[in-house]
């Protein structure tokens, strides 16, 4: 078996591990079965990459997002690690690729989501292949409690079966203690070994603002600070307003969400990143796989659905190390907004029932039809058709995708991609293709390697800028080529799928049972209130309460967040006004033996002791038996006034 560090060194060339990922990996090594908590950021990747590679053979990855999936290949790849993944986007031909580099083990990681779990046919041909560790990632999708529960992580428990004796490797960067031991129970882990890092980042302030005019705040805490920023919000109008405000008050910024092509996200993406704008406004879509490390300030405009969400999003600042800040503004209206978000979640049951009709009538299904079958499903039209408001809509699907009727992908393969059909040498016997054909050809293989053995994605518009031709005779000449048997092309789509995982049901027996309605409610409503009382309370030191709803219960005061500093405002004596602080001091904490005092006020002691005594003759200070109090003559308001 190779050595760790060697595989570290000669594949990231990186000369150590971090925190924690030793302990990992030696874990997986012995063959426990392990779950790995770390921040994002923390270095999740290397814990199986690197064991992956030691034991040889091929690792399982199962991951919920396509597109965290295609980042981790291009980038295993791009270090000459072999990986394929298996996605439904992905064409017959682009499957039958990744099958073929499977069965001659020319790949050492397999990706896939979830769902392929679901299929006998995959799990036939997974077994004869050489699988020597299962890995989850973003495990908590497989508890019920956990913020982002995804119904097919449910099926991951087969793969226990299939292989009784791989260890499995469990990962997420948020997890409260219950839903660790949920993910453990639901993977039917033995003897789990669990690794947990702190979430505590030194680095970063969390300030919690009150602010009745968001806007106005925003532009006021930019124009105080410096670097790039993120500000989140939960509405794509708002990321294009935001934007739009903060340009207009000389702020350069721009704005993300899922609605753009994948273009113009690349391209904003990119400005931002690379420092050509300094402020992003996004919403949740924004911050997968984005790796910037210098973010000096995440602003959260609206309060997230819960603290995983918020922490993982306020965990975007600073992964350099320096110091950051995460601003929560906080409104009056926040949390009625929230808990409104909550019945807005859970439509009717009639209504979620009439959705379902509806959508199998939309896509010409009829009563048990459609046993597996993938379909293209235009949420935009169906909304459109039948006049029901995408919040509606968007609801059910996800309540009828919990109760297994429905399985709306929404995430499309998003750019286009050529692989060759010929070799390197039939090259020079192609004929007969047009001038225009041709050009794109030499083109494509001078801009791209690698589309002799795999699918590449290529950028069309960036053919024909090259070439100085239009975007469409560039599509039509990889049509031109598709036909002749010189390339596969895949052209990019848009249309978000449908995947319908039981034949359609009779509408009266469409069942949305307890567990995925009253008991789902009552789960995130108790997260929105825990978000809530977060944002609302300043009881105690921010980061105190964050480290203690994910488990870690004895962590220190910040000294950086709101509550802290405005608890050290309040007890440091200011220089500029000791007789101010004493007020201050004897107001919020009560008497006060007169040595304490002395020594929280600035030297020299001998000043400190003489305005004692001059605010004890004129009465503004009582003395008793060695303790200093407030006289009740004084208005202790007064002495609140914050400094
Ligand atoms: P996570 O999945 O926990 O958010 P990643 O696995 O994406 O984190 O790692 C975050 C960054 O840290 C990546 O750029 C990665 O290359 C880098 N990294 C991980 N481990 C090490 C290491 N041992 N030494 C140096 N850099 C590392």
């Amino acid at each position: 078996m190779a050595d760790i560090h060697e595989v570290l060194r000669s594949n990231w060339g990186y000369t150590s591990f971090r925190p924690l990922q030793e302990e990992i990996i030696r874990s997986v090594l012995d063959g426990h079965d392990t779950l790995g908590l770390m921040p994002t950021g923390g270095g999740k990747s290397i814990t199986f990459q690197v064991p992956a590679l030691t034991l040889g053979g091929l690792a399982v990855v199962i991951t919920p997002l396509i597109s965290l999936m295609k980042d981790q290949v291009d980038n295993l790849r791009r270090r000459h690690i072999r990986a394929v993944c298996l996605h439904s986007g992905m064409t017959a031909g682009e499957r039958r690729v990744a099958w073929e580099k499977l069965v001659n083990a020319k790949a050492q990681f397999l990706y896939i989501a979830p769902e392929r779990l679901g299929s006998e046919k995959f799990l036939m041909e997974l077994r004869r292949l050489p699988v020597k560790l299962i890995v989850v990632d973003e495990a908590h999708c497989i508890s019920q409690w956990g913020y982002d529960f995804r119904p097919s992580y449910l099926n991951i428990k087969v793969l226990r079966k299939l292989f009784p004796t791989i260890p499995v490797l469990a990962l997420t960067a948020t997890a409260t203690p219950e839903v660790a031991d949920d993910i453990m129970h639901q993977l039917g882990c033995r003897d789990p070994h669990i690794f947990r890092m702190s979430f505590a980042r030194d680095n970063i302030s969390y300030i919690c603002r009150p602010s009745e005019q968001k806007f106005h705040d925003l532009v006021h805490i930019l124009g105080r600070t410096s670097g790039s920023a993120i500000v989140y919000v939960r509405s794509r109008k708002r990321t294009r307003e935001i934007a739009e405000h903060l340009c207009a008050a000389g702020i350069p910024a721009t704005f993300y969400h899922a609605g753009l092509t994948f273009d113009v996200k690349e391209e904003r993406q990119n400005d931002w990143k690379e420092g050509r704008v300094r402020v992003i406004a996004a919403t949740n879509a924004f911050g997968m796989g984005i790796d910037k490390p210098d973010v000096r300030l995440v602003i959260h405009f609206d309060l997230p659905p819960s603290l995983e969400e918020y922490y993982q999003e306020a965990g975007r600042a600073g992964r350099d190390g320096l110091p950051s800040y995460a601003v929560l503004l906080v409104s009056h209206y926040d949390a009625p907004t929230l808990r409104r978000r909550l019945t807005e979640s859970f439509p009717d049951r009639d209504d979620i029932r009439l959705v379902y009709e509806r959508v199998c009538n939309f896509l010409h299904l009829s009563i048990g039809e459609g046993y597996d079958r993938l379909l293209e499903f235009d949420f935009d039209a169906f909304c459109r058709t039948f006049r029901m408001s995408d919040r509606l809509v968007k609801a059910s699907l996800h309540i009828l995708g919990q109760a297994g009727y429905l399985n709306f992908i929404e995430e499309t393969e998003s750019r286009s991609r050529v692989m060759m059909d010929i070799d390197r040498e039939s090259l020079y016997e192609v004929s007969g293709l047009s001038p225009d054909a041709e050009r794109v050809l030499t083109k494509t293989l001078r801009l791209y390697t690698g589309t002799f053995t795999d699918f590449v994605y290529i950028d069309e518009l960036r053919i024909a800028r090259e070439l100085d031709m239009d975007s469409r005779t560039v599509y039509e000449a990889f049509l031109e080529l598709d036909r002749a048997g010189v390339m596969t092309y895949v052209p990019r789509r848009r249309t978000p799928y449908m995947h319908i995982p039981t034949s359609r049901e009779e509408t009266r027996y469409v069942v949305i049972g307890k567990t995925i309605y009253e008991e789902r409610i009552r789960i995130m409503s108790r997260r929105i209130e825990s978000m809530i009382d977060y944002a609302s309370s300043d009881a105690s030191c921010r980061i105190k309460r964050l480290l203690a709803y994910f488990g870690e219960k004895d962590a220190g005061e910040c000294r950086k967040c709101d509550v802290c500093r405005d608890r050290k405002k309040r007890s440091a004596p200011s220089s500029a006004d000791p007789s101010r602080s004493i007020l201050t001091i004897l107001a919020d904490e009560g008497p006060q033996r007169a040595t304490a005092l002395i020594d929280r006020l600035p030297p020299p002691r001998d000043v400190a002791v003489s305005i004692l005594r001059r605010l004890h003759t004129e009465g503004t200070l009582k003395y008793d038996r060695g303790y200093y109090t407030l006289a009740e003559t004084f208005n202790a308001n007064q002495s609140n006034t914050k400094q």
